[in-house]
């Protein structure tokens, strides 16, 4: 996740944060296609370059061919093809039902390979099935709420006030936080996203604030910019106890001492100017800590730090489920014992759960993960 540029565009956006009603979020779901076959009742595309309105009257399959789009001009900014919406609300698509309109898109990229299709659909319900996917829609619903509107303030900071800004706010994948069909809300999902219609985390000039959350923190969570690069205010680290028994147990690793020499030149050359070259013989590893954000490790007679973010980031997920680990050498390698599933940063939903579960409101679980933080209303 970068935060960098999506900081920019938040604070463009947030200049002008008053919302009369619910505004739409626009979510990208495929990219680069060459053919897009969209089906659905009494369809309706517009095609807003050859003013063009058609209806499909009955249940229809709309197919549009990509590959014409190369002998379109190229624009220097995305450009609507075509918008599909049916008067039922949900519009398909390779299996998957959406809600709200599909458009498709044509990059900005010369190297043009197909359109992209994006799904524009009001925040709530976005929300109402980003819960759906995030949480189980089985678990309380204070800590649902809590989610929606920890959720809702994520997304608003990645709308983008116009094309020229980009086509789509959010990317239907693990990146966003949000995966597959958007036709899988349930009646308390829904009932959490309408509940807390419009809210979402503020500064104390009442100024939204981006929003943060993951799996399982594993004891504490962090700050934003303990594991990227950028600060955003109002975050805290806080002690979260309430994770520990829920979800999956502590994770280990084990792995090669040259791997990790070779990890640890590859993270150091990709985030930093220098281009340090670790090598196992002449590498060891200061004491660590769990709760250290850094690893120390000498080369020789040299010491060097490495955020341990960098290293998730380099390793992946599956080899570094969180940033929440102490690493050590043991006999047979280096040896990595961690806490926690997730980047760590802002709500720990595992916790809300459990807060949820001993009778905490949503703004209560709010106000532990976020103390210098409240909920405002915005539309
Ligand atoms: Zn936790």
């Amino acid at each position: 996740m970068r935060l960098t540029g999506s900081l920019f565009i938040y604070s463009l956006l947030f200049s002008a944060s008053v919302y009369a009603a619910v505004p739409n979020v626009k979510v990208l779901i495929g990219k680069s296609l060459k053919d897009i076959v969209v089906n659905g009742t009494d369809l309706r595309q517009t095609i807003p370059a050859k003013k063009l309105y058609r209806e499909f009257h009955g249940r229809q399959t709309v197919n549009f061919n990509c590959r014409l789009a190369k002998r379109v001009t190229l624009p220097n900014k995305p450009l609507l093809i075509a918008s599909v919406s049916s008067p039922t609300g949900l519009v398909g698509w390779e299996e998957k039902r959406f809600k709200g309109e599909l458009q498709l898109v044509a990059g900005p990229d010369a190297a043009y390979k197909g359109c992209d299709l994006v799904n524009l659909v009001p925040m709530d319900t976005y929300i109402s099935s980003l819960l759906a996917k995030e949480m189980r829609a089985d678990w309380p619903i204070e800590a649902l709420k809590a989610q929606a509107v920890v959720a809702r303030s994520y997304a608003l900071s990645k709308m983008r006030p116009s094309l020229d800004n980009g086509a789509w706010d959010l990317e239907s994948s693990e990146k966003n936080q949000v995966s597959g069909n958007f036709y899988d809300t349930t009646a308390s999902t829904d009932l959490a996203a309408r509940v807390t219609e419009g809210e979402v985390l503020a500064d104390s000039d009442n100024k939204p604030v981006e929003g943060f959350f993951h799996s399982k923190c594993g004891g504490k969570t962090l700050r934003p910019d303990q594991v990227w690069s950028g600060s955003v205010e109002g975050y805290r680290s806080v002690d979260c106890p309430f994770c520990h028994k829920h979800g999956k147990k502590s994770w280990k690793q084990k792995l090669s001492k040259s791997y990790i020499a070779q990890l640890l030149s590859r993270t150091i050359s990709k985030y930093t100017n220098s281009n340090v070259k670790v090598d196992s013989q002449n590498l060891t590893l200061v004491n660590d800590r769990a709760s250290n954000t850094d690893l120390k490790f000498y080369q020789g007679s040299k010491l060097h730090s490495v955020r341990k973010s960098w290293l998730r980031n380099m390793a992946g997920r599956d080899q570094l489920p969180s940033h929440n680990f102490q690493m050590s050498e043991s006999s047979h390698g280096i040896k990595i014992e961690g806490e926690g599933f997730g980047h760590g940063v802002g709500m720990c939903q595992l916790g809300a759960m459990e807060l949820a579960k001993r009778g905490y409101s949503y703004k209560a679980i709010l106000q532990h993960y976020f103390p210098d933080l409240n909920v405002s209303r915005i539309w």
